[in-house]
């Protein structure tokens, strides 16, 4: 059993890992499990501060960006993405295979979308049904900013969809404040339940415009409106993964205590980043660092493949390489959720000197002590 240090899945508590052995319902039938699907759905909702309704549905984190996209696309609809990494443009196959006409806007991938450049883009052009939105980019670090670019395509009447998948409780997320129609999230990212759920927010202008389609959505399993009614007729469109569910609830409840939680992820990113380039290392992106994942270029003269073998074999620790354009290029460490811990992001650095250090690597400093200095509130 390897230390999971990869930006998803990561390391799930032990009150999650029990929750889920709690003896099973029948959860078509039983009222009681309506209810604590409704509550579990609220509280998500109240830490992601909207009054939109959340629903979780039954399936990892894609399933919960292709529902956005196929419940809002109709054939012939535009639709803006935004593409400055490899989630970015992965929406436009999503808008593609449901009908609708995908306009990239594509800008340089090492660097946060630049706002007042998007917004002289969309003064000249804006005649979109909507856009699709990353927060956090995982294979690059990448994180945008929500909080800007949503009032901004709201302005216009453009409605969001946006991927928080690994973003959401590493970094601030106000979905009422940016007036995200649509977001995303998955359990095995920051939420730190394994792989198996994901879960939307909708907005009142989102479902309005499912509601004023033209032609019916084109998926029963991709489909957000399947789920309307389900609390009045106490009926799930299909039968719901009750011990799933019983896992994120726990995770749910572990970040509603966690009152310092994005706090401890903006500390342990920075010191990560200090780590790295005090060891003369070389970050991936020159801006938009996302505080969930640090990204560094894999160095001269070694492979990602014998940085990560090694970090596997000497240390018991799985670091995460990437893909894509990215794929051999770069190592990341992902430090979200239960992840974002001093003692075990303590222990990757030390393990990376050793690594490093044998892979022929020069390093100007010791890692470790870097980030343990580097830490500003060491909660
Ligand atoms: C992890 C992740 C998803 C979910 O995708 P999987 O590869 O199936 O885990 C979606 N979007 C982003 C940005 C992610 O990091």
């Amino acid at each position: 059993m390897y230390k999971i240090m990869t930006p998803g899945p990561t390391q799930v508590a032990e009150n999650v890992r029990l929750a889920r052995s709690l003896p099973c319902t029948n959860p078509d039938l039983d009222e009681d499990f309506v209810e604590f699907y409704r509550e579990t759905c609220e509280k998500i909702s109240r830490l992601l501060h909207t009054e939109n309704e959340t629903l979780i549905l039954g399936g990892e984190g894609i399933l919960g960006l292709e529902a956005s996209c196929a419940s809002l696309t109709e054939p012939g609809d535009k639709v803006l993405v935004l593409d400055n990494g490899i989630y970015g443009k992965g929406f436009a196959d999503f808008v593609t295979m449901y009908g609708g006409l995908p306009e990239l806007y594509t800008v340089d991938d090492k660097n946060t979308i630049d706002i007042p450049a998007l917004e002289s883009f969309l003064e000249k052009s804006h005649h979109y049904k909507y856009a699709t939105v990353v927060h956090g980019d995982t294979p690059s670090g990448m994180l945008n900013d929500i909080s800007k670019i949503c009032p901004l395509l709201k302005q216009y009447g453009i409605l969001t969809v946006v991927d928080s998948v690994s973003a959401m409780f590493g970094e601030e997320v106000n979905v009422d404040k940016a007036r995200i129609d649509f977001l995303c999230g998955g359990s095995q990212k920051a939420v730190s339940a394994p792989p198996g759920l994901t879960f939307v927010t909708v907005s009142a202008d989102g479902k309005k415009a499912m509601d004023e389609r033209k032609t019916p959505i084109a998926s029963f399993y991709a489909n957000l409106k399947v789920f309307e009614h389900y609390y009045e007729e106490k009926w799930f469109p299909y039968t719901m993964p009750i011990s799933d569910i019983y896992g994120l609830r726990a995770a749910i409840d572990n970040i509603e205590k966690d009152t310092k939680i994005l706090a401890r992820h903006a500390s342990i990113a920075s010191a990560a980043r200090n780590a790295v380039t005090a060891a003369g290392l070389k970050l991936h992106l020159e801006s938009g660092f996302s505080n969930t994942v640090t990204v560094f270029c894999v160095p001269e003269g070694t492979t990602d493949k014998d940085i990560l073998e090694a970090m596997k074999k000497d240390h018991g620790i799985m670091l995460a390489g990437s893909f894509g354009n990215l794929a051999g290029k770069v190592i990341r460490i992902g430090h979200m959720g239960e992840n974002a811990n001093i003692p075990d992001m303590a222990e990757v650095f030390d393990a990376l000197n050793h690594v490093l250090k044998k892979l022929g690597v020069p390093l100007k400093a010791d890692m470790k002590e870097v980030f343990l200095q580097s830490i500003s509130d060491p909660a």
